[in-house]
C-alpha cells in the first residue's frame, strides 16, 4: 500500500502523452472535463477540471507518436511538429472513469493559428467533455478553476519565455484524488463526500490483496477458517512504522499481535478497569497456548518520548499520559537522563519492564517456569531496519544472528544510504 511512485501494484499503470498546445498569441489550449467523482457536493462546479489534450500510448507507440495521434483525434491536428518534452507528472489519478497510475509526459506544440477541430473530441473520451478554451498565461495563473496538473501555468510561462525546462519539470496533481479544494477556493467545514468514503488507499490495497496474496494463500485461508494456532504472541507499539507482520514477513495465522502505545505490558492487576492488553495476553497464553512472547520496542517511540518529556497538553489525566505513566518503572532502571542516548536506553528498559510485568501474570509465570513458554525482548531501528535482540542473561540488546551465528544486520545491504 505504499505511495512510492516506483511501486504501484494497486492501480493499472498508464503511459500518457499530452501537449501544451500554443497558438501564435501564446495562449494554451485546454479541455474541460467533468470528474466522475464529486469534488465537493456543495460546489458542483468544482467537478470541472481543465486538462491538456493527449492520451494513452497504444502498444508499440512512442510518446511522440501517441501525442500526434491523440492531437489528430481530439483537436484535428494532422501535421503538427511535436516539440521537446518539458514536463511530466506521475501519480495516481482518479478523476477519470478508470482510476490509474498515470505516467504523463508533456510536449510542446505550436500552431500557426488558433484553428482546431474538436468535432470528434467527445467521442474519443470516456469522461464527459464540457468544452475547450484558449487560455492566456495571465488567466492560467489567476484562475480559481482546477487546472491539472498543478504548476502547468509556470511551465507554460517558461516555455513562452524561451526557458525550456531541461530536464523536464516533474509536476504533481492539484489536490490528490481526495479532491481537497485548491487554493483560492472557499473551503467548507461540512465533510465532503470523499472524506466520508472508505479511504481509497485501503481499497486499492485490498484490490492488490485479492489479486495477489489472497489467491497465493487461498488454501491457507481456507484452513485458517477452521481456527488459528499461532506460536508467537508479539507485543509491539501502535507506531505505523513498526508493523510486526512486515518486519518478520509473516503470513496469516502466524503471529498473534497486540499493539499499544509504547509496547507496554501493564503489571497484572484485576481492578475494575478495562484491561485490553491483559485480556489479549490471557487469550494468547491460555486459549491459544502460544510458545513464545516477543516484546518488540522500537526507535523514535513517541510513547516513550511522551513519558520522558511530559508537556501540556499531555498529563496523567489524558489517556496517553495515564497509559505512559507505566513507563515510570522502566525509567527507574534506564540510568542517567542526560545522555543523548537516554531515549534509546528508555526504549530498551521498557522492553525489559514489559517482560518483567509479563511474569506477574500467574498463567505466564507458571508456563515459563515449566518451560512451555519463552519470553523474548527485541528492538527495531526504523531508519536502517536493524533488529536487536535482548540477551536474557545480560539484558544487553545485540544484533540478531541466525542459527549458524551469521549476523542478520542489514548494514551491509543498505550501506548505500550512508553517503
Ligand atoms: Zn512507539
Amino acid at each position: 500500500m505504499t505511495q512510492d511512485s516506483s511501486v504501484t501494484p494497486n492501480l493499472p499503470v498508464r503511459d500518457i502523452a499530452r501537449a501544451l498546445v500554443f497558438d501564435p498569441d501564446d495562449r494554451l489550449l485546454l479541455i474541460a472535463y467533468e470528474a466522475v467523482r464529486p469534488i465537493d457536493p456543495a460546489a458542483p462546479e468544482a467537478r470541472t477540471f481543465w486538462f491538456m489534450p493527449g492520451g494513452g500510448l497504444e502498444p508499440g507507440e512512442t510518446h511522440v507518436e501517441a501525442c500526434r495521434r491523440e492531437l489528430s483525434e481530439e483537436i484535428g491536428l494532422t501535421d503538427s511538429a511535436i516539440g521537446p518534452q518539458v514536463a511530466s507528472c506521475d501519480g495516481p489519478f482518479h478523476l477519470f472513469k478508470t482510476p490509474r497510475f498515470a505516467r504523463e509526459r508533456y510536449f510542446v506544440v505550436r500552431l500557426p493559428d488558433a484553428t482546431v477541430d474538436t468535432s470528434r473530441l467527445a467521442e474519443t473520451e470516456d469522461n464527459p467533455v464540457l468544452g475547450t478554451r484558449w487560455w492566456t498565461l495571465d488567466e492560467l495563473e489567476s484562475t480559481a478553476e482546477r487546472i491539472e496538473p498543478a504548476g502547468l501555468a509556470q511551465v507554460a510561462r517558461d516555455v513562452v519565455a524561451g526557458r525550456m525546462p531541461a530536464p523536464p519539470v516533474a509536476l504533481a496533481w492539484q489536490s490528490p484524488s481526495s479532491g481537497t479544494p485548491h487554493e483560492g477556493q472557499p473551503s467548507t467545514d461540512t465533510p465532503t463526500e470523499d472524506s466520508r468514503m472508505f479511504p481509497e488507499t485501503l481499497k486499492s490495497g485490498y484490490r492488490s490483496f485479492i489479486d495477489g496474496r489472497l489467491p497465493d494463500e487461498a488454501k491457507r485461508y481456507a484452513k485458517l477458517a477452521q481456527g488459528q494456532s499461532p506460536e508467537v504472541l508479539m507485543i509491539s507499539c501502535c507506531d505505523s512504522r513498526v508493523s510486526p507482520e512486515v518486519i518478520f514477513d509473516t503470513g496469516p495465522g502466524e503471529l498473534f499481535v497486540i499493539r499499544n502505545v509504547a509496547n507496554i505490558v501493564p503489571p497484572c492487576e484485576t481492578g475494575g478497569d478495562f484491561h485490553g492488553t491483559s485480556a489479549a495476553i490471557e487469550f494468547a497464553v491460555q486459549g491459544l497456548e502460544v510458545k513464545h512472547i516477543v516484546v518488540l520496542g522500537h526507535a523514535s517511540c513517541g510513547g516513550i518520548k511522551a513519558y520522558a518529556n511530559p508537556s501540556a497538553p499531555l498529563s496523567k489525566g489524558d489517556f496517553i499520559g495515564k497509559w505512559v505513566s507505566l513507563v515510570g518503572a522502566a525509567a527507574e532502571k534506564a540510568g542517567d537522563q542526560s545522555g543523548p542516548d537516554y531515549l534509546t536506553r528508555l526504549e530498551y528498559a521498557m522492553v525489559a519492564q514489559s517482560l518483567e510485568n509479563l511474569m506477574t501474570f500467574p498463567f505466564v509465570r507458571s508456563r515459563v517456569m515449566s518451560g512451555r513458554l519463552a519470553l523474548h525482548g527485541a528492538h527495531f531501528g526504523i531508519a536502517r531496519g536493524e533488529l536487536l535482540l535482548r540477551d536474557p542473561d545480560t539484558g544487553v540488546f545485540k544484533p540478531a544472528i541466525d542459527r549458524e551465528g551469521r549476523s542478520l544486520s542489514p548494514t551491509s545491504l543498505i550501506g548505500c544510504f550512508q553517503s
